[in-house]
């Protein structure tokens, strides 16, 4: 039951599979927001601007136009996928089509001159030509001529590094990361293409250590913290993990699967911040940085950025792959964490644009959102506009996915989908439900086959076995953090209930700082200058969800009438007045 046609030539299948394309109809608060995303955003790309560098190959200022044709086509990809938009669909045959003419007879496209070639973005750029050209034909149509692009312009660029004597580590930023990333896309070639060279060059990567600092592998299997791994460049690195998943399906190297797997981890554990985000270090947010204790320093920010959406993109994707090779539901727990909060956060409540950071500000003090600016001056675009999409719309390919004894699962946004069995047979469901603000949500079995099947269901550690479970109105027992697993004969019309325990969480600052932040369900939720004061003591005791004002998904009202929304709503008038505040300050307790 392969996802691709590709994928039963993997040495090492996936535990969880993505739906085939159009097989799901997305709803709720992540599906509205991609659905705008689409509209507003990627169904007016101007295409021929992005493919343009390539075909007048005149950047040779050192910058890094090359990059957004591959990112905002994957996230354009993704989209498709999701929502089978038919003016996304015909805009992305059209722009492959076009990219293709404009290899040079060596088969590169590159936007760079010749003489400036292997230089600054280069690399980075052919890598982002490559994922783009692998994204459309695995998850969109297997275009021989788009293929075979793929394959001359991967083994141009490994002929040309060959020829230069230098390792690709040498070359371009982040001391080796940004080039040796492409490793994923060069083994996606060598599985679309099945061509040696290709998993040759790929192997190559991998054994170079991706980094001049030392291998990145070893200092993850070593644990060595995600800061001190390489030069911190938080998404560049994460990529070269995510290569090692890809290389890993290849070839089965357990050494791949397991550096990925602590990778995994140790930024979970030391880096992610509380809303999903994560990176700072810089003025835009994009380097591992003891994030867990960073985000708590109202002090650390000065000067400085934290959260860049490209980093929570990328751990989306990353958590993605992850997710779909072992199947742990831990990933599928902090997947929702950087959907629902990060990435929702991310973009503008019309879905034109994107913020770099998110927010700006401190996390611990009083924050504002504000628009990515045009990065490259008169370009027109920002990193994170293009690859907080693909953040987005890979929320509804995790959401439900097909495993070898039937489906699972892993978010409860309301849809209807259909999920392949194996042998040709196939399930729909449908959830029902208005999750995020509330904790009930029913699975129906809408058809089913003939024969037994298991549905998995994900139960977030946020609710555990304080989660309630009817199978047709039948108590489950045992329900616990990670899945409920129901194996029968299902019938159509069977219905699973859930309810999940949407206690208020108080996460109190680890620092000493005096500060906190709160978690409902899967919302981590805010202060906002609309709603009160921002960055004011309060003590969080009792309350109830109340009727959000206009713009804001959900609001909840605390004893002493303080009132927080949803982090992703916070501020998201994009305006400097509309403050919010993520770690709030706790009031003394009174004295007995
Ligand atoms: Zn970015």
């Amino acid at each position: 039951m392969p996802s691709t046609p590709h994928a039963n030539k993997m040495k090492k299948q996936d535990v969880l599979r993505p739906l085939p394309a159009g097989a799901m109809k997305f709803g709720g608060f992540l599906g509205g927001k991609l659905e705008l995303c689409v509209k507003q955003r990627l169904e007016k790309i101007r295409w021929k601007h992005l493919t343009e560098p390539f075909f007048g190959r005149n950047e040779d200022d050192g910058r890094w136009r090359c990059e957004f044709w591959g990112k905002i086509l994957r996230s354009a990809v993704y989209a498709w996928r999701a929502t089978g938009s038919a003016a996304l669909r015909k805009a992305l045959d059209e722009t492959v089509r076009d990219i293709v003419r404009a290899a040079d007879k060596s088969g590169c496209i590159s936007s760079y001159p010749a003489a400036k070639q292997l230089q600054d973005w280069d690399v980075w750029g052919r890598k982002y030509v490559a994922v783009g050209l692998a994204d459309y034909c695995l998850e969109v149509r297997n275009d021989p001529k788009a293929a075979e692009a793929l394959r001359r312009h991967v083994l141009a660029l490994a002929a040309q590094v060959k020829a230069s004597g230098k390792p690709l580590g040498d070359i371009g930023w982040h001391e080796g990361l940004a080039a040796n990333s492409i490793l994923g896309a060069v083994v996606q070639t060598a599985r679309l293409t099945g061509d040696p060279e290709a998993l040759a060059f790929a192997k190559a990567i991998y054994a170079s250590g991706c980094s001049k600092r030392g291998d990145v592998y070893d200092a993850a299997l070593a644990g060595v913290p995600p800061r001190h791994i390489g030069n911190g460049k938080a998404y560049e690195m994460t990529a070269c993990f995510d290569g090692a998943l890809e290389l890993y399906r290849e070839t089965g190297d357990p050494r791949c699967l397991e550096a990925a797997r602590r990778y995994w981890k140790s930024v979970r554990d030391t880096e992610i911040f509380v809303n999903g985000m994560g990176g700072g270090r810089d003025d835009w947010g994009e380097y591992w940085c003891d994030g867990r204790y960073s985000q708590l320093r109202a002090d650390g920010w000065r000067n400085r950025g934290q959260g860049e959406t490209c980093v929570a993109a990328t751990w989306v994707k990353f958590s993605m792959q992850l997710l779909s090779v072992t199947g742990e539901a831990e990933i599928a727990d902090e997947l929702e964490r950087t959907l629902y909060n990060g990435i929702a956060g991310a973009m503008t409540p019309d879905g034109t644009w994107w913020a770099h950071l998110n927010p700006a500000g401190p996390l611990a003090g009083s924050a504002w959102r504000q628009k990515a600016f045009d990065q490259i001056p008169g370009y027109g675009e920002d990193c994170c506009v293009a690859q907080g999409p693909m953040g987005l719309a890979l929320a509804p390919y995790v959401a439900v996915m097909a495993h070898d004894a039937g489906a699972t699962v892993l978010l409860y946004e309301p849809n209807r989908c259909r999920v392949p069995l194996g042998g040709g047979a196939t399930c729909e469901l449908s959830i029902a439900g208005d999750y995020a603000r509330e904790g009930k949500v029913a699975v129906e079995v809408r058809s089913a086959p003939a024969k037994k099947f298991e549905l998995r269901l994900r139960i977030p550690a946020w609710s555990g076995a304080k989660t309630v479970a009817k199978l047709n109105g039948k108590a489950v027992k045992g329900v616990k953090a990670g899945y409920l697993c129901l194996d029968r004969d299902w019938k159509k019309g069977d219905r699973v209930e859930l309810e999940f325990d949407m206690a208020m969480h108080v996460i109190e600052a680890f620092d000493g700082s005096r500060r906190f932040a709160l978690q409902r369900g899967p919302l981590v939720l805010a202060q906002d200058s609309r709603l009160g004061a921002v960055d004011a003591p309060f003590r969080p005791v009792g309350g109830q969800a109340v009727k959000a004002p206009k713009g804001i998904f959900f609001a909840y009202r605390f004893d002493d009438g303080t009132t927080v929304c949803d982090f992703a709503s916070a501020g998201n008038l994009y305006d400097m007045r509309n403050r919010l505040c993520l770690w709030m300050p706790m009031l003394p307790a009174n004295p007995v």
